[in-house]
């Protein structure tokens, strides 16, 4: 039988009490009702629960005459009160740690929840709630008891705080600054400024990154860390959307930013424009970007790439501990890699299984709950380990938990990474060609691809002869680095 609430409530909370805190309950009730709508649920109510009463214990008397340490919280009484009367017909809260910190609160829970026939559902938008049946309960017991649970609460609520300061064009914080800002990241300084539009100035004048860091070197202006000006410190200064006054998150401009512009607008874009060209002007053909994608046959190492004696060559170096018997040129070697990168890329299979896949947002959740679900593995054997949770109850939650990194795992490793997904979405043999060696590299491997280079056979001639790459499959012991 199928029970779809009708008269659900929406229980949102937060564990601090500081200001703007409010703003997060809101944001917290509107992925409830978001989760809500998905499910087709209707709402009848939302409380909520934002004062830090709720977590403190007072000292309350029992109809016997003894005194307790109680936690009070009567907002979630209410809701269990409502969902016992039926009042409410399901409950859906932001997350586990929100409802039930404390065991008698989640054993309330449980109660009322299986009183219901069938259970009354209970949902969470971080879809660590659920009491539908016994190993759900099982796993929500443990959580509860998880004394450092909080941690991982912490994070969620900072991930979503970065989100809504973006979103109000607010600096990120994080206690480091940008060149060019104060420690608040709000307002200039006045001499960094200086060097931020000389920079761009010179890199306008069409001069070096490398010329423009060697003098800045020469000149011993200081950085932020103290370490030396190098063409990539002096690149990603002037091209952080923060000195146009932008904010980003997440790589992407969300908007304008609260803090003045060093440059402006247009000049950052001139700026920004004139780099990227730069970087297609390079002849890419003289890079190596195999290094690290071909190995060695004889003795497993990856093999560098680098000038030989007869040009340009990769080979198992001994200088790097390889064995020095497996050389093969780089040229054609890379041509034939290439060919056979674009022609899987270009394979209708691989492009739709990788454009499926293209979603960020979808990544970046994969990630964040395998590196929750991996921090609980971790507090669950603790836990068992200080006796606080049974060894059945150890095996159930584990179980549980290692289904999901299993999953998540495998999701977060199968998504391509974001110069991939560039690539895809756009015209791909233009461009492959446009990429950096060491996107080029990236793309190779994120498709999974390493080569085995097997022994040259003189007796075929001097000429390249792609039999000696071997595709190493996955799951293959994996090379031992050089
Ligand atoms: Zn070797």
């Amino acid at each position: 039988m199928n029970m779809t609430p009708s008269r659900a409530v929406i229980l949102v909370r937060i564990s601090d009490d500081k200001a703007g805190d409010a703003q997060g309950v809101g944001r917290q009730e509107e992925d409830c009702r978001s989760l809500a709508q998905r499910l087709g649920w209707t709402v009848a109510q939302v409380v909520t629960e934002n004062d830090t009463s709720a977590y403190k214990r007072k000292r309350i008397k029992l109809p016997d005459g003894t005194s307790v340490l109680r936690t009070v919280r009567p907002r979630f009484r209410y809701v269990l009160d409502g969902l016992a009367s039926g009042e409410f017909d399901g409950l859906i809260a932001y997350d586990l740690d929100r409802v039930a910190r404390d065991m008698r609160d989640l054993e309330d829970l449980v109660d009322v929840v299986q009183s219901g026939y069938p259970h009354l559902p209970v949902e969470s938008v971080s879809g660590s709630l659920r009491l539908a049946n016994s190993s759900d309960i099982a796993m929500a017991r443990v959580m509860t008891v998880m004394a450092n649970k909080s941690s991982s609460d912490t994070g969620r609520r900072v991930a979503r705080k970065h989100e809504e300061l973006a979103a109000a064009g607010k600096p990120g914080g994080g206690g480091f600054r940008g060149y060019g800002y104060d420690v608040r990241n709000l307002e200039i300084v006045p001499e960094e400024a200086e060097i931020v539009r000389e920079i761009a100035g010179r890199i306008l004048d069409d001069e070096s990154l490398n010329a423009i860091a060697a003098d800045l070197q020469a000149r011993e202006v200081p950085t932020v860390t103290g370490a030396p000006w190098n063409s990539r410190s002096v690149k990603s200064i002037v091209t952080k959307p923060r000195v146009a006054g932008l904010r980003a998150h997440r790589g992407d401009v969300v908007g304008d930013a609260v803090w003045p512009p060093i440059l402006d607008r247009g000049q950052w874009e001139d700026v920004c424009a004139r780099l990227a060209g730069r970087v297609r002007n390079v002849d890419l053909t003289l890079q190596r970007w195999l290094t690290g994608v071909l190995v060695c046959s004889k003795c497993g190492r990856t093999m560098p790439g680098a000038q030989g004696n007869n040009g340009v060559r990769y080979w198992c170096a001994t200088p790097r501990g390889g064995c020095g018997k497996i050389a093969i040129k780089a040229e054609p070697v890379e041509a034939e890699i290439e060919r056979r990168v674009l022609e899987g890329l270009s394979g209708p299979q691989v492009l739709e299984q990788l454009r499926h896949a293209a979603t960020t947002e979808a990544t970046d959740d994969a990630r964040r709950s395998l590196a929750e679900d991996e921090q609980q593995l971790k507090e669950l054997a603790g836990m068992w380990a200080r006796k606080q949770v049974s060894l059945a109850e150890y095996r159930e939650a584990r179980s549980l938990i290692e289904a999901r990194v299993k999953d998540s795992r495998a999701f977060v490793t199968s998504r391509a990474p974001r110069v991939l997904r560039r690539l895809l979405a756009g015209d791909i043999h233009e461009g492959w060609h446009a990429l950096t060696p060491a996107d080029k590299r990236e793309v190779v491997i994120a498709l999974g691809g390493m080569w085995r280079v097997m022994p040259h056979d003189r007796s075929k001639g001097n000429k390249f002869n792609p039999a000696r790459l071997v595709p190493i499959e996955a799951g293959e012991q994996p090379p031992a680095s050089a």
